[in-house]
C-alpha cells in the first residue's frame, strides 16, 4: 500500500453537525450564517448538517488529468454556491438533475494536503427533514457509505505535460496515464475552472478527493497555514513527482472530440468530471 493510500484509509467521514459532532465540535455563528445566505428562510441550526469535502488537487487523477494549483487558485472562490448531487434513483452519477441535488457548497479554501499537493477543500451543508431523499443522504454521510466524490467542471484548455503544449496540438498522441521513458503524460488543466458540481461517486477520478472528518479538514487547513507564511505564495514553489498510473485512460481522444462539440474557435472548453 503506498503512503498516500494509506493516509486516505485513516480518514473517516464525520460530518459536522450543529448541535456537536462526534468529536465534540459545532457549527460556528458564521458558518450558520453563510448556510442561510443560500436559503430563503433562517433554518434552525439544529436541522444544518455541514461536512468538508476535498473536492480536488494536484495529484493526477484515474484519468491523467491534472487539476493545476494555478487552475484552483483561479477558482476557488466559484465553489461557493454550486450544487452537491446525489442520484439515490439508481441512475448514472453525476446525473444533472434537479431531483440529485441534496446539499449546497458554502465555504471553500485552498490546502495543501498532507502529501503536499495543493488542495480545493469546500464544505457542503444539507439540511434535515426536507425531505426522505435529503434524510437518507445524511444518513449515508454519516455513517461514511457514501464518501468517494467528484468534481464536474469546464475549463478553457488543457496541456499535454510531456509536449508542454496544448493537448489538441500534441502531435505525438500521448496517452494521458501512459509513461514515455520515465515521464508520466498528464493532461495539465489551463486557466480558471467553472465550477458545475461536485458529486457523490461510487468510483471516483481522484484518489484523494473525499468526505472529510471534520478533524481532518482542520488539520489541512493548518497544514496550509503552516507551509505558507504572510504574504509568500507557494502554490508553485514544490517540484512536480511523477506518478504512474496503472490503468491507460482514454481520456485524450475524448478531450479532443468534447473540444468539437463543446468549443467555440476562441475558447475550447473541456469537460472534466473526475
Ligand atoms: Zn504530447
Amino acid at each position: 500500500m503506498r503512503l498516500h493510500d494509506a493516509l486516505d484509509a485513516t480518514v473517516s467521514a464525520r460530518p459536522l453537525f450543529a448541535e456537536a459532532s462526534k468529536s465534540g465540535a459545532k457549527l460556528s455563528a458564521d458558518d450558520v450564517k453563510s448556510i442561510n445566505r443560500w436559503t430563503r428562510d433562517n433554518i434552525e441550526a439544529d436541522r444544518l448538517v455541514s461536512f468538508p469535502v476535498l473536492a480536488i488537487d494536484t495529484a493526477p487523477t484515474r484519468n491523467g488529468i491534472v487539476y493545476s494549483a494555478e487552475s484552483q487558485k483561479a477558482s476557488v472562490k466559484a465553489w461557493v454556491g454550486k450544487t452537491f448531487l446525489f442520484n439515490s434513483s439508481g441512475g448514472a452519477d453525476h446525473t444533472l438533475a434537479a431531483a440529485s441535488q441534496v446539499g449546497r457548497i458554502y465555504r471553500s479554501q485552498l490546502v495543501t494536503t498532507a502529501q503536499g499537493e495543493t488542495g480545493t477543500l469546500v464544505w457542503v451543508y444539507s439540511v434535515r427533514g426536507v425531505s426522505q431523499q435529503t434524510d437518507e443522504f445524511i444518513g449515508k454521510i454519516e455513517s461514511g457509505i457514501l464518501r468517494e466524490v467528484s468534481l464536474h467542471v469546464m475549463v478553457e484548455g488543457v496541456n499535454c505535460s510531456i509536449c508542454n503544449v496544448a493537448a489538441q496540438d500534441c502531435e505525438k498522441a500521448h496517452q494521458p496515464g501512459q509513461k514515455y521513458g520515465k515521464q508520466t503524460c498528464s493532461l495539465i488543466t489551463q486557466g480558471p475552472l467553472e465550477p458545475l458540481e461536485v458529486s457523490a461517486v461510487a468510483v471516483p477520478g481522484s484518489t484523494s478527493a473525499r468526505v472529510m472528518s471534520d478533524d481532518d479538514a482542520t488539520k489541512l487547513v493548518a497544514l496550509r497555514e503552516a507551509l505558507a507564511p504572510a504574504g509568500v505564495d507557494q502554490l508553485n514553489s514544490r517540484p512536480r513527482n511523477e506518478t504512474s498510473i496503472e490503468r491507460p485512460p482514454t481520456v485524450f481522444e475524448s478531450a479532443r472530440d468534447q473540444r468539437l462539440r463543446l468549443s467555440s474557435p476562441r475558447r475550447p472548453r473541456f469537460h472534466g468530471r473526475f
